[in-house]
């Protein structure tokens, strides 16, 4: 198996690539998807010098996290069952998966901190996914505006599996003009200045249409 210093030369070299011909210019950080891998290997991630983690589930998370030095940034990217919510919300730095309003108010129950959020968006429609259709984003986000504990600072989606990159732009670049929008609304909430966009399969699309944050598990630590 690779180090994942090696691994991430070789990842940070395609990002450059990308982010060079990227009309959008943009210079996206790497969270490393720890999802699949033990504690020494995150560990690993940390002396290469990666400082963003992800994991999607509690459990995984909360050890990570415990055994990472503190100024590892934690990312929950997975879907939260709102009755878990009260287990793992004030652990965490960013969350990657609001999706429903009953788990915002979940949300805005039990946080003792602003959380920063990314709303999730089924960009493609196909029914396995995840988050809400890009339609009902921003009336979502706009019921959102007493919510003390909520900040939007971006969206989020998982691109289908496959290997067609001009669909993969056009999903990324759907994603891109939607948050767009959320922007030009000017709610104090919602800044709406990130897109989580991005896996080791299809990072390079992603970053081409403007991500801001990519997720990267295989190609960096492995399966
Ligand atoms: C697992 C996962 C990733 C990373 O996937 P890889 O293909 O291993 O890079 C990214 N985002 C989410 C939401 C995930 O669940």
């Amino acid at each position: 198996m690779k180090s994942v210093k090696e691994n991430l030369v070789e990842i940070n070299s395609q990002i450059c690539n990308s982010s060079e011909e990227s009309e959008f210019n943009t210079a996206p950080q790497v969270i490393v998807v720890t999802k699949y891998v033990t504690i020494d290997r995150a560990k690993e991630a940390y002396e290469a010098g990666l400082k963003n983690f992800g994991e999607n589930r509690i459990e995984g998370f909360l050890e990570k996290k415990k055994h990472l030095p503190d100024d590892a940034i934690m990312h929950f990217i997975g879907s939260l069952q709102t009755r878990k919510v009260k287990d793992i919300i004030n652990e965490i730095d960013y969350l990657h998966a609001l999706d429903r309003l009953k788990l915002a108010k979940e949300i805005e129950k039990r946080a003792e901190h602003v959380v920063k959020c990314f709303v999730q968006v089924n960009v493609s429609g196909e029914e396995s996914k995840h988050g809400m259709s890009p339609d009902e984003v921003i009336p979502f986000i706009r019921e959102l505006k007493d919510f003390k504990h909520i900040e939007i600072v971006g969206l989020m989606t998982m691109a289908p599996l496959t290997e067609d990159k001009i669909k993969l732009r056009q999903y990324f670049n759907q994603l891109r003009l939607l948050k767009e929008k959320v922007q030009s609304l000017n709610l104090s909430y919602a800044p709406c200045t990130e897109l989580s966009m991005g896996m080791s399969n299809d990072f390079n699309e992603a970053i081409l249409e403007g991500a801001s944050y990519v997720r990267i598990g295989t190609k960096l630590v492995g399966e």
